[in-house]
């Protein structure tokens, strides 16, 4: 595992501002932008952003970097350790960073305007009642703009280099100086020639003309929390189209939609089914299987003198809870049913039962 101080070349007790010090100076000295080694600068502002955050930096401590998302690396590794429990989960959304920490870097270290990201996507996907009883990975495929694999998203021929943008002298922003009451004011703007990137292709890359990136189908996965319910709007940052000219990617966000169940019913994280039983069993009480959610059979009591319409709780049988621990009851709802058809003994018997009074 990594150590980030080490990354960092601070110790354990260092203070916040020495941290940041350690941390603007090796920027300074990777930063791809200055013809640095981009993995290493990537390492280096991973390192600072769990470490310049007080809680993020408590979590490393004590659990290593492993522990929840941290660990985002541009792209393919899959941040979200997928063995996590509930608990973690509240967590692991909020670090549902597939990335770019280059972006982080970029507002943390420069008052750069942002430069133009790539677009977000709006999704949906549907699913069953069932698989919102645990925390699942589900593949979905969408159309959208990758990083170009020929140039790998620089936007120039292999080969050829890249120059500086002449529109905005490589700074990736043009300005404009305004005079107001409060004197002259500068306004930046992202350099439309180079959308901020401060680079000019040479020749452009024959297969993304120079874009950066081309549209295609992909399938993905992604992680589908426990307890997600119907319209809710998951977000995964950096999901959707890449940037133009490797720049941040937009995000993914994905509308969850749960089918209609056939034999339940979700009410908050409640469950709530019909459980039909007969008059005898109503009357004398009995022990009945019913078949969870899950799938699972379990063992249902039913009282003596059971009404129709009554309500028989089963604990924790219900939906988990959405990022926090524990879950949702199953609510039994009985319903006695009439017999339509009877034996020619059942109906004797009935007869029997009438004459007493029953
Ligand atoms: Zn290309
Ligand atoms: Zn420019």
């Amino acid at each position: 595992m990594e150590d980030y101080y080490q990354i960092l070349g601070v110790n354990r007790n260092s203070s916040k501002d020495e941290i940041k010090k350690a941390y603007r100076r090796l920027a300074h000295q990777y930063h791809p932008d200055k013809g640095g080694d981009g993995e290493k600068f990537k390492k280096i502002s991973q390192a600072y952003r769990v470490l310049s955050d007080d809680k993020k930096r408590a979590e490393y401590d004590r659990f290593g970097s492993g522990f929840s998302g941290y660990q985002s690396a541009g792209g393919s590794g899959a941040p979200f350790g997928f063995g996590f429990n509930q608990n973690d989960f509240g967590h692991i959304f909020d670090e549902f960073d597939w990335g770019d920490l280059f972006d982080f870097a970029f507002r943390q270290e420069s008052r750069r305007s942002q430069p133009s990201r790539g677009e977000d996507i709006h999704a949906s996907l549907e699913i069953d009642l069932s698989e919102t009883l645990q925390s699942q990975k589900k593949k979905i495929s969408l159309h959208k703009q990758v990083v170009c694999q020929r140039c790998q998203g620089q936007g120039n021929e292999p080969g050829t280099s890249l120059d500086k943008c002449s529109a905005c002298r490589g700074t990736g922003q043009v300005h404009q100086v305004k005079r107001t009451i409060f004197g002259s004011m500068t306004h930046y703007s992202t350099c439309p020639e180079c959308q901020g990137t401060g680079f000019a292709p040479q020749k452009p890359c024959n297969i993304c003309r120079g874009q950066g990136r081309v549209k295609e189908k992909v399938t993905i996965e992604v992680p589908l929390p426990a307890g997600v319910d119907n319209n809710q709007i998951l977000k995964f940052s950096q999901q959707g189209h890449a940037g133009l000219r490797g720049q941040t990617a937009g995000d993914l966000y994905l509308k969850i939609i749960v089918k209609e169940n056939e034999r339940f019913v979700r009410q908050g994280d409640n469950l709530l089914s019909l459980l039909p039983i007969s008059f005898s069993q109503a009357v004398l009480g009995d022990s009945v299987k019913f078949k969870t959610l899950a799938g699972q059979e379990i063992k249902v009591g039913i009282p003596r003198g059971a009404e129709s319409g009554q309500l028989i709780k089963i604990r924790n049988e219900g939906v988990p809870h959405y990022g926090r621990l524990g879950r949702g009851d199953l609510y039994l709802h009985l319903k006695i049913e009439t017999p339509k058809r009877l034996t020619k003994a059942q109906q004797e018997l009935l007869r029997k039962l009438q004459k007493e009074g029953l």
